[in-house]
């Protein structure tokens, strides 16, 4: 399977509850590494922005209204398959329904305060990493 790059995101729920590293020691675990990492507090226009393919959806001004609700910790995650493994560690989207094990499953609390974001394809991961770092600072180890 191809390196793949994908965009990570630990929501303001999961920032809030001070479990960063708990999560991201998850996804070194599956081998995936690190490229490039920041803390950020979006506004709603980037928030609006970054989520625009859902902006028509009824839950669009909720999961804006919690993306600004404090700071978020975005990486980009490389390694064989990351698109896919990413989603796999993350688990479903509704907590009630991730599998045991999962992030979700174990760090959410709600589906919109739901700990973590993931790339869901090689084009929308490509998207989102420009949205958040240039090229020139996202690093292969
Ligand atoms: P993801 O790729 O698993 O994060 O899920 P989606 O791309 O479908 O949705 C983006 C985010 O919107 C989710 O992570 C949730 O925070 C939120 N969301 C999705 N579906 C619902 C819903 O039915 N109700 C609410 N309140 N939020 C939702
Ligand atoms: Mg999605």
């Amino acid at each position: 399977m191809a390196i793949e790059r994908t965009l990570s995101i630990v929501k303001p729920d999961a920032v809030a509850k001070n479990v960063i590293g708990k999560i991201v020691s998850r996804f070194e675990a599956a081998g995936l590494k690190i490229a490039a990492a920041k803390l950020v507090h979006l506004s709603r226009a980037e928030a609006e922005q970054f989520y625009g393919v859902h902006k028509e959806r009824p839950f669009f001004k909720d999961l804006v209204d919690f993306m600004i609700s404090g700071p978020v910790f975005v990486q980009v995650l490389e390694g064989e398959g990351a698109i896919a493994k990413n989603r796999d560690l993350m688990g479903a989207t509704d907590p009630k329904k991730a599998a045991p094990g999962t992030i979700r499953a174990d760090f959410a609390d709600s589906i919109d305060a739901n700990a973590v974001h993931g790339s869901d394809a090689p084009e929308t991961a490509a998207n989102e990493i420009a949205f958040f770092f240039p090229s020139m600072n996202v690093y292969s180890r």
